[in-house]
């Protein structure tokens, strides 16, 4: 069986065939500036990589190109886009109307249009993917949509709600949501593998540090909190968005700079975080090499960083009353020693310590715990593309 997982966004649409046989990834690519001049797609499958630069107004030509680049040239790796039994859509805002994946259809399509009030650099763009892949592929290849926010259905009450009148809940649905959900699902998952447990039986915070970044309490196998709150701008600061502020900073912010609404909320996800308290970049490696040589805000930022994700996992500890495992996760929870030394370094009181030589070295899942340290600490490398393909199998075999 072999499915086509999809990530479009306003300009893009990322693609990856994946044989559920064996889970390998068959092919990958990008179509880039969807609707704007100098459109092009990169393809990569059979060890070669292509880039063609060609026309695409609109997700309807990208679509008709990457099944053109499927089956057609040195990149063919299908016949016919028949053989794709399903494909499956990552949906980054599903609110309270989308608890689990479920299969594609027009009602389904409006619905998740209808949230982009919730989540409006993202939806709008999910929605016009939704209605071009159906174009393309017809009512025959099933479509299924896999939302980040899913995994975080479980949060009981208390961790969701803000405490706003009760009315902007009712009629705005305005509620903490948690982001990342598919990465938080495949690494707690893995760990519990890994560790040769079930998910009932672990109390695990997954920490997805990347460009966006969040912390979720998965305790049996659910969530009971996450950073992220009504949109992915909450929490922790990130690459460029400042997480959590007194909501004060706001409205003083705008009254005294003028800059208002909807570009604040801009100016608060892309000036802001590592990139605004540094001045420097959004990008943690900057960071590293400037705080090596002694830049004072690079290391303030990094001093930033650990201190609010050790009072991420210190209050987790207390929401799931103990722990058993840390994951780190995503593009800096990956790849960055530093960082998981500099985060782990203050919680020895909980049981996490590491092992300083362990943690330099890569893989899918790497064991950083220290010899006796009572909580299990892994490095695991996200699949977001498999776990969207995982349940997308899930759904179509119903
Ligand atoms: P997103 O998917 O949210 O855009 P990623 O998960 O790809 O982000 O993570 C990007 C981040 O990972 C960047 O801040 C980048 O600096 C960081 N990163 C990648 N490799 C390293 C590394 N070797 N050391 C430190 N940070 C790294």
């Amino acid at each position: 069986m072999k499915v086509l997982v999809i990530n479009c966004g306003s300009s893009s649409l990322k693609y990856q065939l994946i044989d559920m046989s064996d889970e390998s990834v068959i092919c990958k690519g990008n179509c880039e500036r969807i609707g704007i001049d100098g459109s092009f797609i990169t393809h990569k499958a059979n060890g070669g990589e292509w880039k063609v630069e060609t026309s695409f107004p609109t997700h309807v030509e990208a679509f008709t190109k990457v099944v053109e680049m499927m089956t057609e040239g040195e990149g063919a790796v299908i016949k016919d886009k028949s053989e794709i039994s399903a494909i499956g859509h990552r949906i980054v805002q599903g609110a309270e109307k989308f608890s689990e994946p479920c299969l594609v259809t027009d009602e389904v399509i409006q619905a998740i249009d209808d949230l982009s009030a919730l989540a409006p650099a993202h939806n709008k763009a999910h929605a016009m993917g939704l209605r071009s892949a159906k174009a393309v592929f017809g009512e025959e290849v099933p479509n299924v949509v896999v939302f980040d926010t899913a995994f975080h259905a479980t949060m009981p009450p208390k961790a969701y709600m803000y405490a706003v009148p009760y009315e902007f809940y009712e009629k705005y649905a305005i509620r903490r949501y948690g982001f990342h959900g598919t990465s938080h699902k495949y690494v707690s998952k893995v760990a519990a593998d890994y560790l040769g447990k079930k998910p009932e039986e672990l109390k695990i915070i997954t920490c997805h540090l990347g460009n966006g970044a969040s912390l979720a309490a998965v305790d049996g196998g659910k969530v009971v909190d996450t950073s992220m709150g009504l949109t992915p701008l909450g929490g922790f600061m990130m690459g460029s968005r400042s997480g959590d502020l007194d909501p004060s900073v706001v409205g003083y912010i705008s009254e005294i700079t003028g800059i208002k609404g909807n570009e604040l909320t801009d100016y608060l996800t892309k000036k802001a975080g590592f990139l605004g308290v540094s001045g420097i970049s959004s990008d943690c490696r900057d960071i590293e090499v400037a705080a090596k040589e002694g830049n004072e805000r690079a290391k303030l930022v990094l001093d930033m960083y650990f201190y609010q994700l050790q009072k991420f996992i210190g209050s987790y500890v207390a929401a799931m009353g103990g722990l058993d495992c840390v994951v780190f996760t995503a593009g800096i929870g990956e790849n960055s020693p530093t960082v998981r030394e500099g985060v782990c370094a203050g919680l020895g009181y909980f049981g996490i310590e590491i092992d300083k030589e362990a943690n330099k070295k890569r893989g899918d899942i790497v064991d950083i715990t220290a010899e006796g340290a009572k909580v299990k600490t892994l490095v695991i490398r996200t699949n977001e593309e498999l776990m969207i393909a995982r349940d997308t199998v899930a759904v179509v075999s119903k």
